[in-house]
């Protein structure tokens, strides 16, 4: 927290948010980067790319939006995908809760709202997986509504214009700049202004190292750059330290095929598929718990590591011969695993090995 900074809610200005629109507005239509969400800003497009955005960077979330909206066009064929299908259109992307979300949010509003997305930000909000910032994001550019969309891009913008050197997460904060903005969205380009801030976030007022103020088209009025403290906000609670497990991952193959089991319907990872695993370190007492005759040689073969938000696995894996599969496994080819099943990229290095030897 820089010198002089107070617990919350202190430090910001009472600059006038009327003033940043028409230069905000300027400078979007002159720099707007092309992306495939915003060739048309149908309420579906617009939500499938948010929800992707949450977890993605725009780059890396174009190749996913394009194949999922080939294969999944509408609200339609969404709600009637089958799991499979949309867990390996989001294989990749992680939170599959939200994957599981567009779905049963499609088979409401086909069922509930006659195949259309509601016109109000209450009502979206009351949709699930549809939080304060993708109902505004949908009612702004899709419906043209003056709602803010607020996520931690804009809120980064909105402190360093502010000048606010209070914490950026505390939901006084957030409320605030919400109202603030909502009271200057502009008639008729409420959703060009809800982007315009998104991308000055995402292109100018950058969040990992310094903001590029001289290409800014709002630096004559940023108080965070007049004060001299815009590359010091905005200002964070230091995170906890995550939680480390270790993980003991087995490849149990007999034959051409490997062994999966699904995850526990709640939790981590839920109802996701995985290689059997065993909490903790290894020890052959413990192979029974895996159907693993004794005497069956357990060689490890690699180790692997994958970040959770709140958690960290710390894997070793282990390459099992089996001559006869153990029952209560799935048994998949090769190709099955490849090509079929979406794993989740906890066990992307297992996969692989599986696949390549490597
Ligand atoms: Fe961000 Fe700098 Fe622009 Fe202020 S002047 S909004 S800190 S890029």
């Amino acid at each position: 927290m820089p010198e002089g900074a107070e617990e919350s809610g202190r430090g910001m200005t009472e600059l006038d948010f009327a003033a940043v629109v028409p230069g905000l507005l300027d400078w979007y239509d002159r720099n707007a980067r092309i992306l495939p969400w915003r060739e048309d800003s149908s309420p579906y497009r617009v939500w499938i790319s948010e929800i992707m955005l949450q977890q993605t960077r725009v780059e890396a979330a174009k190749p996913y939006f394009e194949r999922f909206l080939a294969a999944l066009p509408d609200l339609e064929a969404l709600a009637a995908a089958p799991e499979e299908q949309l867990l390996k259109l989001w294989e990749g992307l992680g939170y599959y809760s939200r994957v599981r979300n567009l779905a049963r949010c499609a088979r409401i509003l086909l069922a509930e709202y006659g195949g259309r997305f509601p016109a109000s930000a209450e009502e979206l909000r009351g949709l699930p997986g549809i939080g304060e910032y993708t109902a505004g994001a949908i009612a702004s550019i899709s419906f043209g509504l003056p709602e803010p969309a607020v996520d931690g891009n804009v809120l980064r913008v909105a402190a360093r214009l502010t000048g606010y050197t209070g914490e950026v997460a505390q939901p006084r904060f957030r409320k605030e700049i919400t109202e603030r903005l909502r009271a200057v969205y502009p008639a008729g380009r409420c959703g060009d202004f809800t982007q315009s801030l998104m991308e000055l976030g995402a292109v100018v007022c950058l969040p990992n190292g310094a903001p590029k103020c001289s290409l800014c088209p709002l630096a004559e009025l940023c108080e965070g750059r007049l004060a001299g403290t815009a590359a010091e906000i905005p200002v964070r609670a230091p995170k906890k330290p995550r939680r480390v497990e270790l993980r003991s991952v087995f490849l149990l193959c007999c034959g051409e095929r490997v062994a999966l089991r699904k995850r526990p319907p709640e939790g981590l990872l839920a109802g996701l598929w995985e290689f059997p695993s065993l909490a903790g370190a290894f020890e052959p007492s413990r192979q029974a718990e895996l159907g693993i005759p004794p005497e069956t040689p357990v060689r490890r073969v690699l180790s692997a590591r994958h970040v959770f938000t709140h958690l960290e696995w710390e894997m070793q894996g282990y390459l099992v011969e089996l001559p006869q599969p153990p029952a209560g496994y799935q048994w998949v080819t090769r190709e099955e695993l490849e090509e079929r099943i979406s794993l989740p990229s906890a066990f992307r290095a297992f996969r692989r090995f599986l696949l390549t030897g490597k």
